[in-house]
């Protein structure tokens, strides 16, 4: 990772203008995006949007010559090219003949995509913003840093400063005024141009015409007031029928901006006349760039389902702490990390990859149903494909690789932790590795491992049988949690088997994009937990559950491996999370918890793994209420903690305000206890409070219920 990438990071998480700003309006948009789809079914909204995009990007040939020859019978000139140099040529080829010198734009995310305002400066033509987002950022001198609100990032402090040169007049900060200085210096800009230059959010095949949404009015102007209309649409827009724009139409304002419509919709079919009565000249250029190639790699492909409302930036914690600008790049966020490393190249992805969190907020709001999570983990495996992995990170993964070594490893760690182990923390370790413990303690590593312990535990003879995956964590760390799933599931009459053999579910490697050594363990980890006939395979870990349930599979997909894949299904059917399973034991009235008690005030923080790949959420809360406790929600239960494994240490600029937050969103609540399902976000959670030096109690939901069952 750069320095410079690095100075970025830590510049925008300390810039308090920006957090503030991003973080209120995150905040606000869950709310208001909630309500703006109340009463719609949105899974089968973009169940629609997915497929009728996804057709059009299986057939962008067709469409672009469908669309072509509508356009062209209705009178526009229609351009299309693959290249973004042949797009600038183009538009300025156009300009030249008309011997045009002012040019007014609305936003387009495709025009800032090839550079275009500069490049039409540099030949001499003006360019003027008319989108107010837009405007400011031009007069800054920058670039958009989101997608639908390019000036997100900046105080109206700091906008009145910018008009205020502009207009040579010293204005205050009161936004009605400033939008009226605006709006008096776009209002002649749009009827001086000569050429009005646009984008385009939806293209229809078989009509050949443009949609706009917006809500300035800007666009409408552009387009209707020059002479000439040039409207830059990239191929990812096209969809085949008239009929398919209302979908998108109900999506796309609300997933933006939580608004029903969007104050102007304009939909562009053929030229219009001009004021003196001839008819516009209307360019319609639809650009590929690497887009057909998108299409046709099977895992990208589905990123050509974006209709670019912004809304998984909106849901982002680390959007929301660093911005849009540390991307360094036209396009932002999850989304826009996949999108420069197509539309640019891809190592330019290479720093930006190692901001997401793999918190899956995106995938879950994304109106065209995009997998953004994977597709970055996609891109880590490209990348480690093309230039390997670094030195440090392949000397780590020899040893997880090696389970007897890495085991051995373990155990030893144990001892040289002495000396900074307080109680069951490690707290200030020395030298190089003191960065680790800097924001919140460390858990030793236990003294006797659980595969250590497991033999030591007496259970019944049962006929039904149970394989426990560990995990590092429970086996190393918290061998506690693994006896109190033994007690619980005795109690309902299953026996615990626990094979030696089993390993590191492989987390840390695939999301390090290291595939090769991931399968590896995958593995290893199928001989060891399909070694045992037994009905179940139980995690009490989230991130180790997702691993066996679906990760082992579509490492071997992604490498193109089939041998493991049968048994990798096998395993997958057999995985269940503690909570989940625990959950069927009470209702098949197998289990019992002792009711009627009254343990006091909690709160419940969901793991990412465990609310959004694995959909369990009700589960523990149910649980936790049959024992007894009294459940107080927490602010932002399901947002990250910012452990996310390695994470947490390669990231630390990221994952300290990410977890204060969460310390912050639990203390709030008044509870004295909070549970989760995850011994990863334990550690984090737990080693947080304990820098605090704070008196909440942080357990995992399998101690708290193993503490009350029925004798
Ligand atoms: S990836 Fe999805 S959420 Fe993000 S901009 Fe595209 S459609 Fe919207
Ligand atoms: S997975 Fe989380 S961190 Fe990564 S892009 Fe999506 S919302 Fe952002």
């Amino acid at each position: 990772m750069g320095t410079e990438f690095k100075e970025a990071i830590h510049e925008a998480v300390n810039n308090a203008n920006l957090t503030g700003a991003l973080g209120k309006f995150s905040e606000a948009y869950k709310v208001n995006r909630a309500k703006a789809y109340e009463g719609i079914d949105f899974e089968e909204l973009r169940g629609r949007i997915a497929e009728l995009k996804s057709f059009a990007a299986s057939h962008l040939e067709e469409l672009s010559a469908q669309f072509e020859q509508n356009a062209t019978a209705l009178g526009a000139k229609v351009f299309r090219t693959c290249d973004p140099a042949m797009v600038r040529e183009y538009i300025l080829q156009v300009a030249r003949d008309n011997n045009v010198k002012t040019v007014v734009k609305s936003k387009s995310m495709a025009t800032e995509e090839i550079h275009l305002n500069a490049y039409l400066e540099k030949a001499g033509i003006s360019v003027g913003e008319t989108d107010l987002g837009e405007w400011i950022i031009q007069l800054a001198g920058q670039t958009p840093s989101h997608m639908v609100l390019p000036a997100i990032h900046m105080t109206k402090e700091e906008v009145s400063d910018l008009f205020s040169k502009e207009v040579n007049e010293r204005l205050n900060s009161d936004i009605p005024r400033l939008v009226k200085v605006a709006r008096e210096r776009l209002r002649p800009m749009f009827l001086a141009a000569d050429m009005g230059i646009s984008g385009g959010n939806i293209a229809v095949a078989e009509t050949g015409s443009i949609v706009l949404m917006t809500n300035e009015g800007n666009a409408r102007l552009v387009t209707s007031l020059p002479r000439i209309h040039v409207a830059l649409v990239g191929i990812e827009k096209l969809i085949a029928s008239y009929a398919d724009i209302a979908p998108i139409l109900k999506a796309l304002p609300r997933s933006a901006t939580a608004q029903l419509l969007t104050s102007y919709v304009s939909i562009i079919t053929g030229p219009t006349p001009n004021t003196d009565g001839s008819m516009k000249d209307l360019h319609i250029i639809l650009m590929d760039n690497r887009r057909s190639e998108m299409a046709a790699d099977p895992k990208f492909k589905q990123a050509l389902q974006c209709i670019r409302c912004a809304s998984c930036l909106n849901v982002c914690q680390v959007f929301r702490l660093v911005g849009g600008h540390v991307f360094g790049k036209v396009y932002t966020g999850g989304i826009g990390t996949i999108l420069t490393a197509w539309f640019d190249e891809l190592k330019k992805s290479e720093d930006i990859q190692s901001l997401c969190i793999q918190c899956g907020n995106c995938k879950e709001v994304c109106p065209g149903k995009i997998d953004i999570p994977d597709l970055i983990m996609e891109i880590r495996r490209r990348l480690v494909q093309e230039q390997g992995l670094p030195l440090l990170q392949k000397a780590i993964y020899s040893v997880v690789n090696n389970r007897r070594l890495f085991h051995t490893m373990l155990r030893a760690a144990s001892l040289a932790g002495k000396p900074f182990t307080s109680g069951k923390f490690l707290r200030h370790l020395p030298l190089f590795l003191a960065d680790l413990t800097d924001n919140r303690s460390l858990p030793a590593i236990a003294a006797e491992p659980f595969r250590d312990l497991f033999k030591k535990i007496r259970q019944p003879e049962c006929t039904e049988k149970a394989v426990f995956y560990a995990g590092c964590l429970i086996d190393f760390a918290y061998p506690e949690m693994g006896a109190a799933l033994i007690k619980i599931l005795n109690r309902a009459g299953i026996e615990v088997v626990f094979p030696e053999e089993q390993t590191c579910c492989g987390a840390p490697a695939r999301y390090s994009g290291a595939y090769e050594v991931a399968a590896g363990n995958a593995i290893d980890n199928i001989k060891a937990l399909l070694s045992v006939d037994a009905q179940y395979v139980v995690s009490a870990c989230p991130t180790c559950t997702v691993a066996l349930s679906h990760e082992f599979i579509s490492t071997f997909e992604s490498l193109g491996q089939t041998e493991w894949l049968p048994q990798a299904r096998e395993l997958a059917a057999k995985t269940v999370d503690f909570s989940t399973l625990v959950k069927k034991l009470v209702d098949e009235g197998r289990l019992s918890l002792k009711e009627g008690r009254q343990l006091g005030r909690i709160t419940y923080h969901d793991s990412c793994h465990l609310k959004r790949t694995l959909h369990v959420a009700e589960q523990p809360r149910e649980l936790l209420g049959k024992a007894g406790y009294e459940l107080t929600e927490m602010f932002e239960c399901d947002t990250c903690c910012g452990m996310a494994g390695s994470y947490s240490i390669k990231m630390p600029e990221i994952s300290t305000p990410i977890l204060r937050r969460k310390l912050q969103n639990i203390k709030d609540t008044g509870a004295s206890l909070v549970a989760m399902d995850c011994p990863g976000c334990v550690m984090q959670i737990r080693g947080g409070f304990d820098q605090d030096d704070s008196d909440i109690k942080v357990r995992h939901t399998v101690e708290l219920l193993a503490e009350q069952l029925e004798d």
